[in-house]
């Protein structure tokens, strides 16, 4: 008899799994981007309509998503082009796998930068690709010309770009993205997770540019629980797309969440407006802290390099604080840490930990 460890394809055997915090009582998450409000939970009347709106869906048929009017309104609400076509995803996660599935054809490339999204090369592995990871600058910048030149080499039939891009939360230049999107005969998808925080957008480009995807996610603004995720691209790649998009991907309860929300886009512009200041509060906290150096964030979290980032991991834990610990993921990445931007007062616990640590 054949063991199932036999069976089991023997690169997957090899991986570890996806690690999910489950933190005690009293803990403040920092760890994973979400947001620390529920999205209705300020107004009595929006939590009741909401709590309506789930009520009358109907759970016991199948989801139609294209039907739901979802794409509409994030047409709408996002200002997505006419000229693109729109795929929704159960979160974007699912998307990166899809477009992943649709590319991976054997011997065929996927590039992305270093260090970025875990879940692109992944994907790459999962599907059979071949992987070519292009270094971040030291500053976390874009090195375009290793870009361009990854891409003259490797021809890839994917480039993904996070934009801005996580686990850094810097931005990168518009004309090297632009630069990216010219040069690659294959798709690239620009996944802007964190666009909601982020002074730019290529929304607008979405179906202008034959090779271009944009991915976005509700999930940083409010939504993390729903997994919602949509991308916008010509119809040449979307309609291939849709082929392997399983039916039934979203359920009637997160559609029905997800279209209140967009009627309600104001209460989370308001949210993101409140975060992204305290986003900038925080970076001027810790602008005064000689002994560290925080980057300068387009997105929800702040990436900071200490004198020892396991002392203020541990010592942030030890004051029931979880942030990400980068340090050791990647050489690019050496004793840094990534705080996602939470309540003011949540802000404040973490401020007080490292104004102990390092303001001497
Ligand atoms: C969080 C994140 C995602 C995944 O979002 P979901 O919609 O929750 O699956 C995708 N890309 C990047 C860069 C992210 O940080």
């Amino acid at each position: 008899m054949t063991a199932l460890s036999d069976i089991i394809r023997a690169d997957v055997r090899a991986m570890t799994a996806y690690q999910v915090a489950d933190l005690p009582e009293g803990f403040i998450k920092l760890d994973a981007m979400e947001s620390p409000y529920h999205p209705f939970a300020a107004s009595p009347e929006l939590m009741e309509e909401w709590g309506r709106q789930l009520a009358a869906a109907p759970i016991h048929l199948y989801p139609n998503p294209a039907a739901s009017g979802l794409q509409q309104a994030l047409r709408e609400v996002f200002d997505i082009p006419a000229a693109a076509e729109i795929a929704l995803g159960n979160g974007s996660d699912e998307l990166i796998q899809l477009i992943t599935m649709l590319v991976a054809k054997p011997g065929a490339t996927m590039l992305a930068l270093e260090p970025s999204f875990v879940m692109y090369r992944h994907n790459a592995l999962t599907y059979g690709m071949n992987y070519v990871g292009v270094p971040l600058n030291d500053d976390f910048s874009m090195n375009l010309g290793a870009v361009l030149a990854a891409i003259e080499t490797h021809n890839p039939a994917l480039v993904f770009v996070s934009y801005p891009n996580n686990p850094t939360g810097v931005g990168f230049k518009r004309e090297e993205v632009e630069a990216v999107i010219a040069a690659a005969r294959g798709i690239v998808v620009v996944d802007e997770a964190y666009g909601a925080f982020s002074s730019d957008s290529f929304l607008n480009q979405a179906g202008v540019a034959a090779n271009l995807v944009v991915m976005r996610t509700v999930s940083k603004i409010g939504f993390a629980g729903i997994r919602i995720g949509y991308a916008a691209g010509s119809a040449e790649v979307m309609n291939e797309l849709a082929k392997i998009v399983p039916p039934y991907n979203m359920n009637q309860l997160s559609l029905a969440t997800a279209k209140f929300a967009m009627a309600h886009a104001d209460v989370i512009a308001g949210t993101t407006a409140k975060l992204k200041a305290e986003r900038e509060r925080i970076l001027g906290g810790l602008a005064g802290i000689g002994r560290l150096k925080a980057f300068a964030s387009e997105a929800n979290f702040i990436t900071v390099r200490v004198p020892d980032a396991v002392e203020l991991f541990e010592t942030l834990k030890q004051n029931k604080i979880l942030v990400k610990k980068l340090h050791g993921t990647h050489p690019l990445l050496d004793q840094c840490v990534r705080i996602t931007v939470g309540a003011p007062e949540q802000n404040d616990a973490v401020l007080a930990v490292i104004r102990k640590l390092y303001a001497s």
